[in-house]
């Protein structure tokens, strides 16, 4: 049965944005949303518990990570990705595309947005050998945990990821990066559509195999990198891609996106995909980008990037973000954010997370992850309110201007 659909409740008036619930067999996503990245089935250093407590409506983990440690076939016996890391709610999968490409391949910046005095050695990092090759078939790899060689083709994908059992998945891509040529660019996305289709076909197999599973959500990928043309064909193709009757049930925006034209670039693919079903914008969470991204017609999103900051100890505030390990915050007795409405600003003073990073108590990750989850969901939270109220240029203006007052 497919459990699966998307409302969307409001538009704003001028722009493309719009609210919307995405439903899946494991509950309700009120969009836009922020999706926390749990990539090995965990948010780095905070119980399921508490990622709902701080707002967050789903996780996104990682097929490549999942299928190395512990195996795909390991979660699929505990019940799929949920019941096996415990969460109360829906869960995504990405299919391994950027990973075997990059961590695979020693890739370096390859996702680097701005592009400004990046070379092209730059993309191999130093001491690094292209690990990661591409066929028309597939991708040959080699693992990152220990050099064992590996294969991913869109039939390999699908089947881990059924194996996950993610309520939304996504078809194989191949990812590529701003530096590549416009004529590899072209051959790319050729691929990537011809893998669609596959993955469309695999899924259908999949899908009516495992019937007892409940229903898993295929979204195709967009690439096409910074090339207009290119991106409006891609979500053409893939907005009418069919295989044995399945279609895809949402759309990703994936690959370089150059930071300047982002607004732009989703623009084109958003002109091309059906309005009715929802688009997911993988590895976006700068406030400035979510707010263009959201205008252009995004959905969902999701990124490493808030938890990974929390454990280097860069914080988020209304401020801008600032370095808790910094002398300043050794005597300060406020909160992170006095604004903030997280379990650690309520409770917690920036003295005695100072004092944890210092200590590297493993507390100060758990901590700061909270904290930073919380302000990038409630951040979305206000979006989508101001959606709905129809003042969302105003919050824009607003918390654009607050935030950057000190970079800008
Ligand atoms: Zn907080």
């Amino acid at each position: 049965m497919n459990d699966f659909c998307f409302d969307i409740t409001q538009r704003l008036a001028d722009t493309k944005a719009r609210t919307g619930v995405i439903h899946t067999p494991h509950g309700d996503i009120a969009t836009p949303a922020f999706i926390a990245v749990g990539t090995q089935a965990t948010v780095k250093g905070v119980l399921p518990h508490t990622m709902t407590s701080l707002g967050a409506q789903a996780i996104l983990a990682n097929a490549y990570h999942l299928y190395l440690q512990p195996g795909s076939d390991i979660v699929d016996e505990a019940g799929g990705l949920a019941s096996f890391m415990n969460w109360n709610g829906p869960t995504f999968t990405d299919s391994g595309g950027f990973q075997v490409l990059s961590l695979g391949a020693g890739f370096k910046k390859v996702l680097a947005m701005d592009t400004e005095g990046l070379k092209s050695d730059d993309v191999i990092a130093e001491g690094k050998q292209r690990l990661a090759h591409v066929d028309d078939d597939g991708v040959t790899f080699i693992s990152h945990l220990d050099g064992s060689k590996h294969r991913f083709t869109p039939e390999i994908s699908m089947r881990i990821q059924h194996e996950l059992g993610a309520d939304i998945i996504f078809a194989f891509d191949e990812c590529t990066t701003l530096l590549n040529t416009r004529s590899y660019q072209e051959e790319a996305t050729d691929r990537t559509q011809k893998w669609a289709l596959r993955c469309l076909g695999a899924h259908k197999e999949l899908t009516t195999g495992r019937a007892d599973h409940p229903y898993q959500a295929l979204f195709g990928v967009v690439q096409g990198a910074q090339y207009e043309d290119l991106r409006r064909k891609a979500a053409r193709d893939l907005a009418q891609a069919e295989a044995d009757g399945q279609r895809f049930d949402g759309f990703g925006i994936g690959g370089a996106l150059e930071k300047e034209n982002l607004g732009r670039i989703i623009g084109w693919v958003t002109d091309e995909l059906p309005e009715t079903k929802p688009r997911h914008l993988l590895g976006i969470s700068e406030p400035d980008d979510l707010f263009v991204a959201i205008a252009a017609g995004t959905d969902t999103f999701d990124c490493v990037k808030p938890s990974r900051e929390a454990r280097n100890a860069r914080l988020y505030t209304y401020d801008g973000f600032f370095n808790i390990t910094n002398a300043a915050n050794r005597r300060n007795f406020a909160p992170i954010d006095s604004e903030c409405d997280c379990y650690t600003c309520v409770n917690y003073t920036r003295a005695y997370l100072h004092h944890l990073f210092h200590s590297k108590e493993l507390l100060a990750y758990t901590l700061a992850t909270i904290h930073n989850e919380r302000f990038i969901i409630r951040l979305i939270d206000q979006i989508r309110s101001a959606i709905g109220g129809g003042d969302f240029e105003a919050l824009r203006v607003e918390f654009l201007g607050r935030y950057y007052a000190k970079t800008k």
